[in-house]
């Protein structure tokens, strides 16, 4: 059994959670590939040392007072390392650093040394081998990851236990190349891959993927356990989960992610899998999510493609276009609805308009298990007084889109996420 565990950049924020995390990584003897992140923000006011890195490098460029900034970083690094009692040379490294910025360093090379420290620290907590990204995550020419050769290449340096940097790797080149911000989930997607892991392990600072956004609902409860098609539809209605690069490996390699709260590791946090196990019993609302400020648009009209070709000749993309039985339909953003008005003024067919609408989208399981059906969720919001003016579900898909008056977008979430039970 081969686990992946990935930690992002609030569950290595100090020296405690280094020492915490190094505690998780040894509770499981499966966890013996990591990935790092840099450490993130200790408070509300705090910065995350990755924005300290990009700070340093702009003011070095500018002739700006780059040394402040490097001194932050440097105490960052030296309390942790000096708190949790990791046998690593910071002072060096940071020389070297120093002496790198000086003589003038590329913008991600600067970026890169966070993740880079990052993983010294917890390698030596751990005493695993520090396998330096650099030398296995290969991107060509054009800054696309070339699969073949970093999994060939992390195969055969990952012979024992290793922490390996996330967020970079290096270039044909030899130079290195980050991915864009938080790509560390992408790299430990690649490690879990390349290596044909059990498992990877998301460790982050929420009990999994919520029900609903918690600034909206913060009632939302964890959801146990998705599939990778359930995921993708989350995330094509909005839902940030993981960004698609890093869930891409995982899907393809038919590997199960975890994603799980380092500040609460005993919580199972969510499970997304290929397929269902077996025995899995849930409730069939998974999530919901939407988007406010829009209008539906409405064109009788015998002619087939009509309103699509307005909306690409008003140059608006729509959220969902239907056409059915003579009407076709689609949901755009409440500002576009005058370019778009104006596009099919002198179309002969009937247009209906209502503007200020919200879109709650929920995302459902199959019918056979346990909770509320669509027609559950008609009744939840009819109970509620709260008007329908569309409703759009693909065949075979797994969302449920209601399209609602704009004020009514709370009082739907709540009366939807109630019938979950
Ligand atoms: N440290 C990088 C960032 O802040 C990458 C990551 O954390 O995934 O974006």
């Amino acid at each position: 059994m081969l686990t992946i565990s990935k930690f992002g950049g609030t569950s290595l924020k100090d020296s405690a959670m280094f020492l915490h995390v190094t505690g998780l990584v040894k509770r499981e003897p499966a966890r013996r590939g990591v990935v790092v992140s840099a450490p993130g923000r200790r408070f509300a006011e705090d910065q995350k040392v990755t924005d300290l890195l990009y700070a340093c490098h702009r003011l070095r460029e500018e002739g700006g007072d780059w040394q402040a900034v490097f001194s932050q970083i440097s105490a960052r690094f030296r309390e942790i390392v000096r708190q949790s009692g990791a046998f690593v040379n910071i002072e060096a490294e940071l020389d070297s650093l120093k002496a790198r910025i000086e003589a003038g360093v590329t913008e991600d090379f600067l970026a890169s040394r966070g993740e880079y420290f990052s993983a010294l620290i917890l390698a030596s907590l751990l005493d695993y081998q520090f396998l330096d990204s650099a030398r296995w995550l290969r991107f060509d020419a054009k800054g696309q990851v070339d699969t073949v050769r970093s999994y060939g290449l992390l195969r055969s340096l990952a012979t024992r236990p290793f922490v390996t940097p996330g967020f970079y790797g290096a270039l044909p080149g030899g130079e290195v190349h980050v991915f864009p911000r938080g790509g560390s989930d992408i790299s430990a997607s690649l490690v879990a891959a390349a290596l044909d892991a059990d498992l990877c392990e998301n460790w982050t600072d929420v009990d999994g993927v919520l029900m609903a956004d918690p600034r909206l609902l913060p009632e939302a409860k964890p959801v146990r356990h998705l599939t990778y098609s359930e995921l993708a539809e989350l995330t094509a209605v909005g839902t940030q989960v993981l960004h698609e690069g890093a869930v891409r490996p995982l899907r393809l390699g038919a590997i199960p992610l975890n994603i799980r709260n380092t500040f609460s590791p005993e919580a199972a946090g969510t499970l997304i899998t290929p397929d269902l196990p077996k025995d899995c019993r849930r409730n069939t609302l998974l999530c919901l999510t939407g988007k406010r400020h829009m209008a539906l648009v409405s064109l009788e009209t015998e002619k087939e493609g009509a309103l699509g070709k307005a909306l690409d000749e008003a140059s608006v993309t729509s959220d969902r276009l239907t056409s059915a039985l003579g009407r076709q339909t689609a949901v755009i953003p409440s500002d576009s609805v005058q370019p778009v008005v104006e596009q099919l003024s002198s179309h002969p067919g009937r247009l209906s308009l209502q503007d200020g609408v919200a879109l709650v989208a929920a995302v459902v399981a199959r019918e056979e298990e346990e909770g509320p059906l669509a027609a559950d969720l008609l009744t939840a919001l009819k109970e509620q007084n709260i008007p329908l003016y569309a409703i759009f579900r693909p065949f075979g898909g797994h969302t449920l889109t209601l399209a609602v008056p704009d004020g009514d977008f709370l009082p739907a979430l709540q009366a939807l996420h109630k019938t979950a039970g």
